[in-house]
């Protein structure tokens, strides 16, 4: 008797333990569940400056305001880190509609993904040093336009530039392939030579530039699309002291008129 009274309050402790537990598991679930929910809400989105993604790939100046909203989360620490989880892989492992071709430096301190806050499937990443082009990296821009119909591409150089920087100190024989690099970075340099200021900085800049303008001619994809107004090509410079992107002026101002058959303008 004694013996069934010990077991009977023994197994009432455990389950009223696993009652509690049980309470807690759901407790947290409904707190998760509430955190996902104001994630989608409209004041989140406003808050996280959040841009419908299928906007963004169907029309490349929302791309652009896209890649603006996602490098201020990033600089104000608000960082998202969308679609980076497996179930996105699966996802995507039926096709791909980046919204952005980006041509950027091989730098190890300009990870794409990270400092425009995108993820898996967003952006479409040629990466040379100086982003230099050469005719794998026309073919692959190429390929992102006719192939993934992608419409916005972007040039992206960045401060202190170890590509440009060489350029500028114009070495006698650089060693094996980097003539290349400095060699298609030179009239940049010669350009800005002139300048006012710091030499690279300017340097960057007038690279970032003269690539912009070297695309938008590129025959015989590129330059047409571009004059029909099919795809945006712009060019920005990571600042790598502050994270932040700026879209040079010289390459956002002029822009060829948005498509008509786009409707809204
Ligand atoms: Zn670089």
């Amino acid at each position: 008797m004694k013996l069934n009274f010990i077991l009977l309050t023994l197994l009432v402790m455990v389950s009223a333990h696993h009652v509690s537990a049980q309470k807690q598991k759901d407790k947290k679930r409904v707190a998760t569940e509430g955190k996902a929910a104001t994630a989608d809400s409209a004041k989140w989105k406003k808050e996280n400056y959040i841009i419908n993604r299928d906007s963004a790939y169907a029309n490349p100046r929302v791309g652009l305001q896209k890649l603006i909203s996602g490098n201020r989360r990033f600089t104000e620490g608000k960082s998202i880190r969308p679609r980076q989880d497996s179930s996105i892989i699966k996802k995507l492992s039926t096709g791909q509609e980046p919204f952005a071709v980006v041509m950027s430096c091989s730098d190890s301190r300009v990870p794409n993904e990270m400092i425009f806050d995108q993820g898996f499937g967003d952006l479409f990443i040629i990466r040379t040093a100086g982003q230099v082009s050469a005719e794998a990296s026309f073919g692959s821009i190429e390929f992102a336009v006719l192939k993934l119909k992608s419409k916005l591409i972007v040039v992206l150089g960045h401060t202190e530039c170890g590509a440009v920087a060489a350029a500028v100190e114009k070495p006698q024989n650089p060693p094996g392939h980097i003539v290349a690099l400095i060699n298609a970075i030179k009239p940049a340099v010669a350009k800005s030579a002139n300048m006012p200021g710091d030499p690279v900085a300017n340097a960057v800049r007038q690279n970032v530039i003269e690539q912009v303008n070297q695309l938008r001619e590129l025959e015989p994809v590129l330059s047409r699309k571009y004059t029909a107004s099919e795809i945006l090509i712009v060019g920005a410079v990571y600042d790598i002291h502050t994270g932040k992107v700026e879209f040079l002026p010289e390459t956002i101002s002029n822009l060829p008129s948005p498509k008509k058959t786009a409707g809204k303008h």
